[in-house]
């Protein structure tokens, strides 16, 4: 899963996100409640850590207009605001947890699991294509019967493009997903990933194929499925 920081305190900020992703949970971190605004237009994320006094308004207030906007994304207060107040005020504007600083990793990471699992979320689910699946939490892939063991980078690829089967996927959402949008890194580098995917794939008998659309992205396709033909076809274009 990927998931949004909103915390001004950058140094506290960045060693969560050292330790999320060793929980290979992926982040992005933004300082302001505007910014968090414009990163939650722009990527689907799994869920939001969002610290309250942000130097430009209050995180209760985008938990606000979230909520009133209709958008249902995962909240999770971290606050150094200890009061019952608080907390109760979090909840009541529609966050779904609030914990108050300071909080061990362990004991963040067991909630954010536990409000990104609600029915009705993306995450948390089994994906099938072909003779693939893809445990959304744990990551775990299973080809036929046999484990897959690649990189976090290439199981991530999988689980977009499993959840699109059949849809072409772009690239620059790939890259999105993977590194999220302030990255430096070379976008060749999903072309890099998606080659070592499908040979990983092909070596492990998967009935599945990730099809390059020029220009565009990539789409992945079960066999037997009617997508398939279509893919053949733009491939030959
Ligand atoms: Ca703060």
């Amino acid at each position: 899963m990927r998931i949004l920081i909103a915390e001004d305190n950058t140094a506290f900020a960045q060693v969560l996100q050292g330790q999320l992703r060793k929980s290979a949970i992926a982040s992005d971190h933004v300082q302001t409640v505007k910014e968090a605004e414009q990163a939650i237009a722009s990527l689907p994320y799994s869920a939001v850590i969002l610290d309250l006094g942000l130097p430009d308004g209050d995180g209760l207030d985008l938990v606000r207009r979230l909520r009133q906007a209709g958008n249902a994304l995962p909240i999770l207060i971290i606050s150094a605001r200890h009061g019952l107040d608080d907390r109760v005020l979090g909840l009541r504007v529609g966050a779904d947890d609030y914990l108050a600083k300071p909080f061990s990793v362990d004991e963040l990471i067991a909630r954010l699991h536990a409000i990104t699992r609600r029915p009705g979320t993306m995450v948390g689910e089994v994906l099938h294509a072909g003779n693939v699946s893809l445990d959304t939490e744990s990551r775990q892939v299973n080809i036929g019967s046999h484990r897959f063991v690649g990189r976090l980078r290439e199981a991530l690829i999988l689980e977009v493009l499993m959840r699109h089967e059949g849809h072409v996927v772009r690239r620059g959402f790939l890259f999105d997903q993977l590194y999220g949008f302030d990255a430096k890194a070379d976008a060749n580098t999903v072309d890099v990933h998606i080659h070592r995917l499908r040979r990983q794939l092909s070596d492990m008998g998967a009935t599945v194929v990730i099809h390059t659309i020029r220009g565009v992205g990539f789409m992945l396709v079960g066999s037997g499925s009617g997508a398939e033909q279509v893919a053949s076809r733009i491939d030959k274009q």
